[in-house]
């Protein structure tokens, strides 16, 4: 019997799940513990409107809905999971230990930004994940005059553009031939090159980093990459991806290898009465026939319902299906993506207009994947051909 469910983080996927719970009819006690004192807030704007300053942190919070009858532990770090008493544990900001019992479990603790891998951590050099993050960064951006950007993925490039709207001289260093190349493919890689190469920004592909160096003050003064040239800075921005926040797991008997590992309807391998969800779930994803852990934002709104629904016995036996959605803003543009191209062998362009662009992405002949930059509609338009993952003939027959 369902009496006290209890939340793990209490961000975008610990939200979700809460609001489910209760629109489900889930009556009993709820309790979400969070280590963040601000959480939920938009985290999206961490690397745009935030950092910019278009937008300040009381724009980007999100209001906790007052009638969710959840209790919020925030403030309180999780230490431990212990499935043989069915408790979590938990350190509070003054340092006292808490002890939450649990009939059922939803891990939501997402994920955290891949620590600075080039020695100690010089002051300038930065990570990005949350709004104290960028804080630090954006203080230090406004008194800077060189940034250099260690990882072209998403939130490197959003920083490179942000950076450029402040009139920094900006460079980019990514070890792939272009940046976004793994994930999108050369052609999509070479617009985005382009893009950031128009508003000034120098893009260094192949680039390997060998290490900072710090200046006389002890402060960052420049990157020092595997046979090139030392890139002088004023602040550098490692971003490099990210980790599933599984540390308080690790001796919990749980498979988190690269995180919670879960079935297809995000239970937790191992547990009974636990369900995972957001950045932090590793799940059999039907869709693909493959284990997936999806790092993006509307994947972590819907997971957390279907993981609430899981957790009380109301879900789709089918599984969590998803086509996961992201999209990403850089200098206006807003780049969009259904579905998951990871493992594409074939990447075909399906329109090509200007400053429009949409690529499909397959693996041997079915569609994976549409992505796309100023091309919202179309995008969202082949949503139901990537969830029936129809056949590339198919497809362009249809376009
Ligand atoms: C800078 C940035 C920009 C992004 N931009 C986009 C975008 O443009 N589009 C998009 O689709 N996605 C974007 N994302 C991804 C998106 O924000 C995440 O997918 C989403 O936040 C995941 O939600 P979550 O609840 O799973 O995890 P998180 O948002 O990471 O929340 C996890 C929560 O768990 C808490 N927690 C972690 N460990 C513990 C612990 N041990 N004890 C207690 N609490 C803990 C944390 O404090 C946090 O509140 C971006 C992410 C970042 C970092």
């Amino acid at each position: 019997m369902m009496r006290q469910i209890v939340i793990a983080g209490g961000s975008n996927a610990g939200l979700s799940a809460a609001r489910e719970l209760r629109r489900a009819g889930f009556d009993g006690r709820v309790v979400l513990l969070d280590a963040d004192a601000q959480s939920p807030y938009r985290r999206p704007e961490v690397s745009k409107g935030l950092l910019s300053g278009k937008l300040d942190e009381g724009r980007v919070a999100i209001e906790w809905p007052g009638n969710l009858e959840v209790e919020r532990l925030m403030g309180h770090r999780l230490v431990r999971l212990d499935l043989g008493r069915r408790q979590v544990e938990a350190i509070r900001a003054d340092g006292g230990d808490v002890q939450v019992p649990f009939d059922g479990l939803v891990i939501a603790t997402g994920a955290r930004a891949r620590p600075v891998p080039f020695g100690p951590r010089l002051p300038g050099v930065h990570t990005l994940r949350s709004v104290e993050d960028a804080r630090g960064l954006r203080k230090d951006l406004r008194e800077a005059r060189r940034v250099v950007i260690v990882g072209g993925g998403f939130i490197g490039l959003e920083v490179a553009a942000v950076a450029a709207e402040l009139g920094q001289d900006v460079t980019v260093v990514e070890k792939d031939k272009v940046p976004l190349g793994s994930v999108l493919g050369a052609s999509f890689g070479a617009y985005v090159t382009a893009l950031h190469r128009s508003h000034g920004v120098r893009i260094v592909t192949g680039g390997s980093v060998a290490g900072l160096v710090p200046g006389p003050s002890g402060r960052v003064a420049g990157v020092r990459l595997v046979g090139g040239e030392p890139l002088a800075a004023d602040v550098v921005l490692v971003a490099i991806g990210s980790l599933p926040g599984v540390d308080w797991l690790i001796d919990s008997g749980l498979d988190v290898t690269d995180g919670v590992r879960c079935d297809r309807t995000c239970a937790v391998a191992g547990a009974d009465g636990v369900v995972a969800a957001g950045d932090v779930a590793a799940w059999w994803n039907p869709l693909y026939s493959r284990l997936m852990r999806v790092e993006h934002w509307t994947n972590a709104v819907e997971q957390g319902a279907y993981a609430a629904r899981r957790l009380l016995g109301l879900h789709d036996p089918a599984g969590f299906v998803s086509a996961p959605y992201f999209w990403s803003d850089q200098y206006g543009a807003r780049l969009q993506s259904i579905g998951s191209s990871l493992g594409h062998d074939a990447a075909l362009t399906l329109e090509s207009d200007g400053p429009k662009l949409v690529v499909a992405y397959a693996r041997a002949g079915r569609l994976l994947s549409v992505a796309g930059i100023h091309a919202s509609a179309a995008v969202m338009g082949h949503r139901s051909q990537v969830l029936s993952r129809i056949s590339i003939e198919d497809l362009e027959c249809a376009v």
